[in-house]
């Protein structure tokens, strides 16, 4: 349930696609909450609903064949999901800030980058194109853009990837939003750009003190960006914590395997360490635990019977059978489970 001061409260999301082939639950009850000046990362593999949850918040799933079926999604105690779309046109870019993977695909190449800045706020604020220039001028200064009053007069293809990402996080900032959300913002970008960015998108937080929801399969970036942590497996949060928690005691098996699954510096192994099987069809997923075709330590019940989110204590929590029986994974277990050995 929303608290007073939760910026964004997702509550038992239920995002659905509905193809020909079946009905695919891409995000089949989520909730979460984000505080004002609080990040939050999703943490996930590919197609476990961590971009469908983002664009459900959006409210840009494509309907049809997407909807979003049950659940709540509030801001500042407003209900996105009942919103009228005329307000959601309001709330995006204004009160929402959104960046993408690539942004190639997200800016115009056929105007300035100035006047893609401009126009939110021109739309938004309500202000003159003389007033939205200068803002734009000072946005793009702000995320490091040098000669940013010769750059606003650019085309997106006159910049580098680094600056073109900047570029979008200048758009997403321009209005001040209250919450930005981030969907893989560094992926394509090389380490010390992606570096930049990360220290970029926090010290703009600490300046203007708004939340952040980062989305990414990257546990680096959740270490280094993210307060707490959401670690979503086939439509569903399996493992929630405090990023210090989550690092010092995952135990969700899941959780576990994608730590395991880190390179790690000084290591020496001849092939990276991966979770066996492949992450299950949306259209097909498996009974109970979804995750037992893949989980070292599958009992019997987890193919039957699905576990709840168990609460441990200090916010921490973990959907998986051994937690319900009083005997959780631990890092080392499955290490050693992952190599061969018997726990
Ligand atoms: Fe593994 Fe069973 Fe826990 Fe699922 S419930 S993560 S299959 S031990």
């Amino acid at each position: 349930m929303a608290r007073e001061d939760d910026l964004l409260s997702v509550e038992h999301l239920q995002t659905h696609f509905f193809t020909d082939a079946g009905t695919v639950k891409a995000v089949d009850g989520v909730s979460y909450a984000i505080k004002k000046g609080r990040t939050l990362g999703v943490v996930g593999e590919s197609g476990c609903g961590k971009s469908v949850t983002a664009l459900s918040i959006m409210r840009l799933i494509p309907d049809p064949p997407g909807r979003i079926v049950g659940g709540r999604i509030l801001l500042e105690g407003e209900d996105l999901v009942a919103a009228p779309i005329r307000r959601m046109r309001q709330i995006r870019g204004k009160d929402i800030g959104m960046i993408f993977q690539e942004p190639m695909t997200s800016l115009n190449p056929v105007f300035t980058v100035g006047y893609q800045i401009m126009e939110p706020a021109v739309l938004h604020l309500g202000v003159s194109a003389q007033k939205a220039r200068e803002l734009a001028i000072e946005v793009l200064a702000k995320v490091g853009i040098p000669a940013p009053e010769k750059r606003v007069d650019e085309y997106p293809h006159q910049l580098s990837g680094g600056m073109r990402q900047r570029v979008m996080i200048a758009m997403s900032l321009v209005c001040k939003p209250k919450l930005l959300i981030a969907d893989e913002p560094t992926t394509a970008l090389d380490v010390t750009i992606q570096a930049q960015i990360l220290d970029l998108i926090r010290s703009l937080q600490a300046e203007v003190g708004m939340g952040v929801l980062i989305i990414t399969h990257d546990l680096g970036i959740v270490a280094e960006i993210s307060h707490d942590v959401a670690v979503m497996y086939a439509g569903k949060i399996v493992e929630y914590a405090d990023v210090q928690t989550l690092f010092k005691a995952p135990t969700h098996p899941y959780t576990i395997g994608l730590f395991h699954a880190r390179p790690k510096i000084g290591e020496h192994k001849s092939r990276l360490a991966t979770i066996t099987g492949e992450v299950p069809n949306p259209l097909e997923f498996p009974s109970g635990c979804k995750f037992h075709p893949r989980c070292p330590f599958a009992m019997e019940r987890c193919k039957r019977e699905e576990p709840p989110l168990s609460d441990l204590g200090g916010g921490h929590a973990a959907s998986c059978w051994l937690i319900q029986e009083g005997r959780p994974a631990t890092l080392a277990q499955a290490a050693a489970m992952l190599e061969g050995k018997q726990p």
